[in-house]
């Protein structure tokens, strides 16, 4: 019987994923706005959770609500039913 790893829910969740799939996800992650960030075309905007300033990359997609690393992390637990 092949060997078949357990998948953690929270690698999954960030693995990488196409642009088109990426526009049906809940939210974008992103990092505060105080982040430093070698881009110069980032774009801002809020967190859909606690209203944070964030900071993501241009290409990202743009119909998911944006939301803070922090309470991205909070959803998941909140999800995942443990903490
Ligand atoms: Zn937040």
């Amino acid at each position: 019987m092949p060997y078949v790893g357990k998948t953690n829910p929270l690698l999954d969740k960030l693995k990488i994923i196409s642009d088109e799939e990426a526009e049906t996800v809940d939210y974008v992650v992103c990092v505060p706005a105080s982040t430093p960030s070698r881009f110069t075309d980032d774009f801002f905007g809020d967190c859909c959770k606690c209203g944070v300033k964030v900071r993501y990359r241009w290409h990202m997609p743009r119909k998911p609500k944006k939301i803070c690393l922090e309470c991205a992390v909070k959803e998941m637990e909140a999800e995942r039913g443990t903490k």
